[in-house]
């Protein structure tokens, strides 16, 4: 199971009801964030979200409603007494970005590893997110912003049938499970010798702050859960939405649509727009499947069977 918390749900200026960028990933007890706009931590703690696990932060981009929060954040964890490697992926820029951020917080009990401008698909050499693939994408903003998508691999099921065909000794059966090749009495035994079929993963695209350009929904492809950015309310704002490289609610609706997402959720809300429920209509018209984003929403995703 996958337990995400939308943290926040503004864009642009953190408002008295509303806080900025962010979505917490809970797998299997470790936690990936994407983005951390400023208050982040403090809608954190108000979900008890923990800060200690956190292994992998991704940054879409480098305006401050999506990485402010960072300097408070990596401090507080920092004080969760972590030691291990923390990751961080963002666009280019980030190192430097980093490096301003490391001035005002010197000392941390852990490791930064910043992966800059990584593109296509890939996992981490990290034993708790080994399971997860990463893809991004590059958006259309006013600066060089990441679209992010998470594939969260189910493991194979153990299939003894298949062992007993291949000959595969019961003493080793639970351990080739785990994954690794293992040679006994000058014979290699490998995990597919025990293990059935792939099984289905789930997917979650995050896209945030961009102009909702033609290889998002190839990119989004068969989410089983979409968040996506939907500054304004009313297709009347498509100019300003141009001229401010964002979306409104019917443009994200066409991409989930396009994309054959399961579930939308929008997110990323101008802070003129008081009521973001006003507009949901403009959204349900498009695509059905569409929640309204708001502070604190949980959503939890199940594999299938
Ligand atoms: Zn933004
Ligand atoms: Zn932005």
């Amino acid at each position: 199971m996958i337990d995400l918390i939308l943290l926040g749900c503004g864009g642009n200026m953190p408002m008295p009801n509303r806080f900025l960028s962010s979505l917490f990933i809970n797998y299997r007890g470790r936690k990936i964030l994407i983005d951390c706009g400023e208050g982040t931590q403090i809608s954190m703690k108000m979900k008890n979200c923990g800060f200690k696990n956190i292994d992998l932060i991704c940054i879409t981009h480098l305006h401050g409603d999506h990485f402010n929060g960072l300097i408070g954040l990596l401090s507080t964890i920092g004080n969760s007494s972590r030691t291990e490697d923390l990751t961080i992926i963002g666009p280019p820029g980030i190192t430097k970005h980093m490096d301003a951020v490391r001035v005002l917080v010197e000392y941390l009990p852990y490791n930064i590893n910043i992966i800059e401008n990584a593109q296509g698909s890939f996992s981490l050499h990290n034993d708790y997110l080994k399971d997860v693939e990463i893809s991004t994408t590059n958006l259309e903003h006013s600066t060089e912003c990441i679209g992010y998508s998470f594939y969260f691999k189910r493991r194979p099921k153990f299939d003894k049938a298949k062992a007993v065909l291949n000959n595969v000794p019961t003493i080793l059966w639970q351990k080739l499970q785990s994954g690794k090749n293992i040679i006994m009495n000058e014979v290699e035994y490998n995990p597919e010798m025990v293990l059935g079929n792939d099984r289905k993963g789930i997917k979650v695209s995050f896209i945030t702050d961009t102009r909702p350009i033609s290889s998002i929904p190839e990119f989004i492809k068969d989410s089983d859960l979409f968040i996506c950015e939907a500054m304004y309310g009313d297709d009347i704002d498509i100019p300003k939405a141009i001229r401010n490289n964002h979306m409104t609610f019917s443009e994200a609706a066409t991409l989930a649509k396009s994309g054959n997402s399961k579930k939308l959720i929008l997110t990323h809300f101008s802070p003129a727009l008081e009521n973001p429920n006003n507009y949901i209509d403009n959204a349900t018209r498009v695509f059905k499947n569409t929640i309204i984003g708001e502070d604190g929403l949980e959503i939890n995703l199940n594999f299938e069977d």
